[in-house]
C-alpha cells in the first residue's frame, strides 16, 4: 500500500500495483485522492448490452458510452499510483519542452483551484494577495519525479498538492483502451464526456468521423475530423465557469497569474495517439494561446510526441494544423473563418 508522509518527505509510487478500490485515504493526505477518486469511483462501465455491443456508465458524473463493433466487456482497474506518476511526468515533460511552455500545464494548482471554488462548487473571486500567497506553493520546483528500479518516486515539497483534473479523463481513456485491446476489440469508439477515442477503423474500413463542438453553441459543430486510432480531446471555456459582475471566470487557470487563462483562445482540440497526453496538451495549449501552442507542438515533435490542433480564437477564427489538411472538413455554415496552418 502507498504510504503518505509529511511535507517534503517522499511518496514511493509503485507502478502497476494496487487500484483505487484498495486505496486507503490517510489523514493529511497531500494528494488530491478524493478528487481523483471521484473521477474513477464510478468509472466502471455499468450497463453492458451485448446485443448492441454498447456499455454505458458515468465518469465524474459525466455520461460515458463505449460503442464497440467487437465483443467483450471493458472494465477499469484504475491505478492511482500510475496516474500520479503519469501526471507528474507529463508536468515535467511539458514544463521542460522548450521555449514557451514553462508552467502551462501545472498539476500543483490545487490550492488555487480551491480558492476559486472550482473544486467545491462554492465559486468566488480570490483577491490578488490571496492568489500571490497560494501561487508561492505551486510550480515545477515543488514536484520531483524520479524513476527507480521498482517504480517511481514522487516528492512534493512545501505543502504542495496535486490536482490531476487536467489529465484524469485522458488517462482513464488510455486504460479503457488497453482493456478493450485485451478483450480483442479492434474497432470501437469511446466517449468520455467529450473526450473521444476512436479505435481502429469502422468495420467497412473507413475512418471514424467525429464532429468537433462549436464552443459558442455546443448544439452546433465546427467541422468533422476523420481519424483512426486517435484520441480527440477538447478543452474549452464553456465547460465549467461562473459569472460575477458581468465577468465570466472559467476553470482553466494560467499558472503564472492564478487567474483564468486569457490567451485569445476559447477552445482547443488535440488529436494525439495517447489519451493522457491529449488531455494534458489541450489544457496546456489553451493556456499558451495560438503562438505558444504551435511552438509547443514543434518542441514536442522534436522530442518524439506528435499531435494536431484545432484552435478557436475569441475573434471567431478556427486554426488547424497541417496534419489535418485532409482530415478536417470545416462546417461552412458555422459562421467561423477557417485557416489551415502551413
Ligand atoms: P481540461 O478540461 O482537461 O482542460 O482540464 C481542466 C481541469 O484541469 C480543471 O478543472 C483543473 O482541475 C485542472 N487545471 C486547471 N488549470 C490547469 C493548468 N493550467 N494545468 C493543469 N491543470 C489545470
Ligand atoms: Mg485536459
Amino acid at each position: 500500500m502507498a504510504v503518505f508522509t509529511d511535507e517534503g518527505k517522499t511518496y514511493h509510487v509503485r507502478v502497476g500495483k494496487g487500484d483505487i478500490g484498495r486505496y486507503v485515504l490517510l489523514p493529511g493526505d497531500p494528494f488530491r485522492t478524493d478528487l481523483i477518486a471521484s473521477y474513477f469511483d464510478d468509472a466502471k462501465l455499468v450497463a453492458h448490452n451485448r446485443e448492441h455491443k454498447t456499455w454505458t456508465g458515468t465518469l465524474n458524473g459525466v455520461p460515458v458510452s463505449v460503442v464497440s463493433t467487437g465483443m467483450g466487456c471493458p472494465s477499469t482497474a484504475i491505478c492511482l499510483e500510475e496516474l500520479i506518476a503519469c501526471g507528474a511526468d507529463t508536468f515535467i515533460r511539458v514544463g521542460t519542452a522548450g521555449r514557451v511552455c514553462d508552467r502551462a500545464f501545472d498539476p500543483t494548482l490545487a490550492p488555487v483551484l480551491d480558492a476559486w471554488g472550482f473544486t467545491k462548487d462554492e465559486r468566488r473571486v480570490p483577491s490578488a494577495e490571496e492568489l500571490k500567497e497560494l501561487l508561492s506553493h505551486t510550480g515545477c520546483g515543488k514536484v520531483a519525479l524520479e524513476k527507480t528500479a521498482d517504480g517511481w518516486t514522487v516528492t512534493l515539497l512545501d505543502g504542495a498538492q496535486l490536482d490531476l483534473g487536467g489529465i484524469a479523463k485522458g488517462y482513464a481513456a488510455d486504460l479503457l483502451r488497453a482493456q478493450l485491446e485485451k478483450e480483442g476489440v479492434t474497432s470501437a469508439t469511446l466517449d468520455l464526456g467529450g473526450d473521444v477515442f476512436v479505435m481502429g477503423r469502422k468495420t467497412d474500413g473507413s475512418d471514424w468521423r467525429i464532429a468537433v463542438k462549436d464552443p459558442a453553441d455546443t448544439e452546433s459543430y465546427l467541422g468533422i475530423v476523420s481519424a483512426a486510432d486517435k484520441f480527440i480531446v477538447t478543452s474549452g471555456v464553456y465547460e465549467r465557469y461562473f459569472e460575477e459582475n458581468g465577468v465570466r471566470y472559467h476553470h482553466i487557470l494560467d499558472p503564472k497569474t492564478g487567474c483564468p487563462a486569457e490567451s485569445g483562445l476559447v477552445s482547443v482540440t488535440v488529436l494525439c495517439e495517447n489519451g493522457a497526453w491529449a488531455d494534458a496538451l489541450s489544457t496546456a495549449c489553451f493556456v499558451l494561446g495560438p503562438d505558444g501552442a504551435l511552438a509547443l507542438r514543434d518542441d514536442l515533435a522534436d522530442q518524439g510526441t506528435d499531435f494536431e490542433l484545432i484552435l478557436v480564437t475569441d475573434d471567431g477564427r478556427v486554426l488547424y494544423t497541417d496534419g489535418l489538411a485532409d482530415a478536417f472538413t470545416p462546417n461552412d455554415e458555422s459562421g467561423y473563418t477557417y485557416e489551415a496552418l502551413a
